[in-house]
């Protein structure tokens, strides 16, 4: 008789695992697989492909719910006017900056070099680069419905913020149309849900394809991955948060260093903005002196969409993904990435793992290989802690800020004195 107990144990065991730890475990034994199969763990690609097409199904609706539902959740910019726009102007800024560093490191240091993945069952021909004066008239879609049909990324962003700006400027009337978006994103974030649950299956049959195929040489490039991305992280926050805090801000950027410790902690073992927002706001007003009308405004923004780190993980990652599999970019390639990862971190959720959904996002765009998705899955969880904490010490820099901009920055709570100052 079969022991039921153990079995039942074993599931329980299972079923009760984080899904990065399920991911992690996936892909280790994913790579033992295909050690020990070699070519012959080609069998087990199927199992990846379907993981890889229920993520491609979740990218245009889910893009476009969302991106509509980010941008409706300002409605109180019109109330606050100069507050949302410096807060917006800003968090635009700071992510275009995030990945234009992304993609420098990942350009100096080349992750993926010497990777020569092979592009197989994807549909990336090699076409003349377009212009970037055509890259620009082809955003906007002259029928929103055939950009839906087409899958065509950038014109679907571009019609969700038209339509999302029009929502909010239409009020009371668009109410309904509002509540829709909300329920149909919130319906697409559970189907993603869903969806993340086959990430670990699918990373298993993809990673023995990948392993089985080119062997242990894959390890190098994710390990490559993983520093690069922290390098960045921590330039971003050391060199570029604190360089804007000294000059635009005139202020000593050692507090804010201070004061982020508690919740960029939250925020590394969480992997959620949106679930550091409470530790967020508090670190604001009581460490940092930013007024309660400001944090309270300006950080839940913040968390819903502004995401530096996840926009410098998009930058290294596609840039990691194109060299893997041997691909050049023009340079037309590059401010797309800078265009779409900014936007797709507006439309990223704060929730974990909701940046490599979004990287599909920036890959379908840019033409590069949907499956190298598969090869950053199995480490996003690392990617992922850095990118959540970068994300919210970007929020909060900002609305220092804003906050010293409109004079609602407490300096004196601010610059007050620690614990081992006054011992001394
Ligand atoms: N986990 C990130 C956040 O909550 C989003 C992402 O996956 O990039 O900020």
């Amino acid at each position: 008789m079969p022991n039921t107990k153990t079995n039942d144990s074993r599931a329980g065991f299972w079923s009760g695992l984080a899904l990065w730890k399920k991911i992690l475990v996936g892909m280790v034994l994913g790579v033992a697989a295909g050690a020990i199969m070699g070519p012959d763990a080609e069998m087990l690609k199927p199992i990846g492909t379907l993981f890889i097409n229920a993520i491609k199904m979740l990218i245009v609706p889910l893009v476009f719910c969302s991106l509509v539902v980010g941008v409706t959740s300002m409605q109180d910019t019109r109330k606050m006017g100069r507050i949302g726009l410096k807060s917006v102007v800003l968090y635009l800024c700071t992510t275009a900056a995030a990945i234009t560093i992304g993609l420098g490191l990942a350009t100096i240091f080349t992750p993926g070099e010497g990777l020569n993945m092979a592009i197989t069952d994807t549909t990336v021909v090699a076409k003349e680069a377009p212009t970037l004066v055509q890259t620009l008239l082809n955003m906007i879609p002259k029928n929103p419905v055939s950009a839906l049909a087409a899958g065509n990324i950038l014109q679907i962003i571009v019609f969700a913020l038209g339509l999302g700006i029009a929502l909010t400027l239409s009020g009371e009337k668009a109410e309904p149309a509002i509540k829709l978006f909300e329920s149909l994103a919130e319906a697409m974030y559970k189907l993603t849900e869903m969806v993340m649950k086959l990430a670990p299956y699918g990373v298993f049959g993809l990673m023995a394809w990948v392993s089985g195929k080119y062997g242990m040489d894959i390890l190098l490039p994710l390990i490559k991955v993983i520093t690069v991305v922290y390098i960045g992280c921590l330039i971003h926050v050391l060199v570029f948060y604190t360089g804007m805090i000294s000059i635009l801000g005139r202020l000593n950027p050692i507090p804010y260093l201070r004061g982020l410790l508690n919740p960029a902690a939250v925020a590394f073992t969480t992997t959620s903005s949106s679930g550091t927002l409470p530790a967020t706001i508090k670190a604001a007003q009581e460490e940092m002196g930013v007024s309660k009308s400001i944090s309270s405004f300006v950080l839940p923004l913040g968390a819903t969409i502004n995401m530096d780190g996840t926009a410098l993980y998009q930058g290294v990652c596609a840039l990691f993904i194109a060299q893997a599999f041997g691909i050049d970019l023009a340079f037309s390639d590059y401010v797309l990435i800078v265009m779409t990862s900014t936007l797709a971190s507006i439309g990223t959720a704060g929730v974990p793992g909701a940046g490599l959904i979004m990287l599909s996002l920036v890959l379908t765009t840019v033409g590069l290989p949907i499956e190298g998705l598969a090869i950053v899955a199995g480490i996003d969880r690392i990617l992922d802690m850095a990118r959540t904490s970068v994300n919210v010490c970007g929020d909060l820099m900002v609305s220092m800020l804003v906050g010293k901009s409109e004079n609602e920055l407490d300096e004196s709570i601010y610059n007050k004195p620690t614990e081992a100052d006054t011992a001394r």
